[in-house]
């Protein structure tokens, strides 16, 4: 049974950032993570904010690493070529709502953020299309966007290339202590550890009873969104949030790293893993929207989609164990979790790997993708002369060459479902949603992986798309 310094539990944001900082590191590491591939939990299906850290209580964990997470996360993005806008953020109010302003600069100001009160002619010039009834707003210079699901791949990625494993479809089902090691069992296999890091997201709290760790409740509450096509994306500026309420931080408008608009999330109390959309969260979006955009253009949506938010108390639970040995944990990591991953991961890093030897020729910058929907003429042309599967363009609506879906299929971390391949490169997300693509990305995945057609899914174990060849169809 092969020996790990460390294992890290759980491929969400928090997960790959901590696998991807212990890669740097003389160290043998390896993730596990239950499902087909890495941002499938909360770090998915969230606003893609990189907050700039003003809302969160002064003193809290939340407060300190999504500061510090907001200051690594614009070098962080560029080194790994995640899309990306340093577009600021505005929480905006009414002429009676002054006060929550007022409240959350000074909060701003004693966490370290930069922040500005605009008056409403400042705001109305820097976001034009606020609803009238916009007098005032706090603006954060240092707020933007990522592409979260994008991070946390690329981050999974750079790790494989310093040395790191990653082991998908291996949830953990069982931690023991065996002679100052932990034995970690997965459904398929076990392992040694000398170390084991738990960042399992909403299942948390179970990974820590596993290991006989520190017991905790949690709680969960959905966020559910519209996705607007991308010619919305001229009328918003920036991530506008309401005033916050102790649901959380509002019903927002913002654009996303892609080139689209969302609004949402919802949040109200839901069971472990409902990603349910329903008419009553998209009815709650409508309303709430209208109070701080004028004209909301739902009838622009191409897709819904809902996150859950995993809540342990009021702050994030981050460290080592009190109880066991050789254990630490990053879990509770609701929002702002996104923002505060590369903190801390940073802070995990320090306490696990502080003493070890970084290693040499570590990869620090991932190449830069070339991306069809980017180039212009002369390069398209060169590019196809070199490899004709650039001239092939599999999705329309987004513009994704084949050449492309070929390179997410070989990348580090390999995408091998359909869905894996359209969180690398887009195909499927615009607005046909997949109804002319998916197909041919199925074709591409079964030839590269030289698996049979019926065995390519759509995701998870269980969504294999293509049953039988037509002619193959049993007559029962
Ligand atoms: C609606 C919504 C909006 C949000 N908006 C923002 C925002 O704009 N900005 C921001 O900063 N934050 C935001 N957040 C918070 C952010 O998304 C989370 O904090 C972050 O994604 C948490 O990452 P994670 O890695 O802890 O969890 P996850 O992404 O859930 O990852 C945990 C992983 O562990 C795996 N796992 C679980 N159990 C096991 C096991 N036994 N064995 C192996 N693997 C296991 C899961 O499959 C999963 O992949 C939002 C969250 C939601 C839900």
């Amino acid at each position: 049974m092969k020996t790990y310094d460390c294992i890290v539990i759980g491929g969400g944001v928090v997960g790959t950032a901590v696998l991807d900082r212990l890669a740097f590191h003389d160290l043998a590491t390896l993730l596990l993570e239950k499902d087909d591939d890495v941002s499938v939990g909360a770090s998915r299906a969230n606003s893609g904010i990189v907050h700039a850290g003003y809302d969160c209580k002064p003193g809290t964990l939340k407060a300190k690493f999504n500061v510090r997470g907001n200051h690594l996360m614009w070098s962080l993005v560029d080194d790994l070529d995640v899309p990306h806008l340093k577009c600021g953020s505005l929480v905006v109010a009414d002429k009676d709502n002054k006060a929550g302003i007022d409240e959350l600069y000074d909060k701003g100001v004693k966490n370290g953020v930069e922040v500005e009160v605009w008056d409403k002619q400042k705001t109305m010039s820097f976001e034009p299309n606020l609803s009238d009834n916009i007098e005032w707003s706090l603006y954060a210079k240092e707020a933007g966007i990522v592409s979260p699901y994008q991070l946390a791949i690329a981050l999974a990625d750079r790790a494989v290339l310093n040395g790191a494993e990653i082991h998908l479809e291996e949830g953990v089902t069982a931690l023991e202590r065996k002679d100052g090691l932990w034995v970690v069992t997965t459904e398929k296999s076990q392992y040694l550890a000398k170390t084991v890091v738990n960042c399992a997201g909403a299942y948390g709290a179970d990974v820590n009873d596993l290991a006989g760790a520190e017991h905790y409740e949690t709680s969960f509450r959905k966020g559910e969104y519209y996705v607007l096509d991308n010619t919305e994306r001229q009328n918003v500026e920036t991530v506008i949030f309401p005033l916050p309420t102790k649901a959380g931080k509002g019903i927002l408008v913002a654009p996303t790293a892609d080139g689209n608009v969302i609004y949402g999330p919802t949040s109200h109390l839901c069971d472990l893993d409902d990603t349910s959309v329903t008419l009553d969260g998209l009815q709650d979006i409508r309303s709430n929207v209208a109070k701080t955009y004028k004209n909301p253009v739902v009838r622009k949506c191409i897709r819904t989609y809902a996150g859950v938010r995993t809540i342990i108390g009021d702050d994030f639970v981050i460290g080592e164990s009190k109880v066991v040995d050789d254990f630490y944990m990053a879990i509770g990591i609701c929002s702002p979790g996104l923002s505060s991953a590369p903190a801390i991961a940073e802070h995990l890093e320090n306490l696990i790997a502080g003493d070890v030897a970084l290693k040499d020729n570590v990869v620090t910058r991932l190449p830069r993708a070339k991306r069809l929907s980017e180039l212009d003429g002369d390069e398209l042309n060169t590019l196809i002369k070199e490899d004709e599967a650039w001239g092939r363009i599999v999705c329309r609506c987004e513009k994704v060459s084949e050449a492309e879906i070929v390179k997410a299929i070989h990348s580090p971390l390999p995408a091998v479902t359909v869905d894996a391949v359209k969180r690398r490169v887009r195909a499927g997300m615009g607005r046909c949603q997949g109804g002319f693509c998916a197909t041919r990305v199925m074709e591409i995945i079964s030839r590269e992986t030289g698996k049979d057609i019926t065995e390519i899914r759509k995701g998870k174990k269980g969504s294999n798309i293509a049953l039988y060849s037509v002619k193959e169809v049993p007559n029962d």
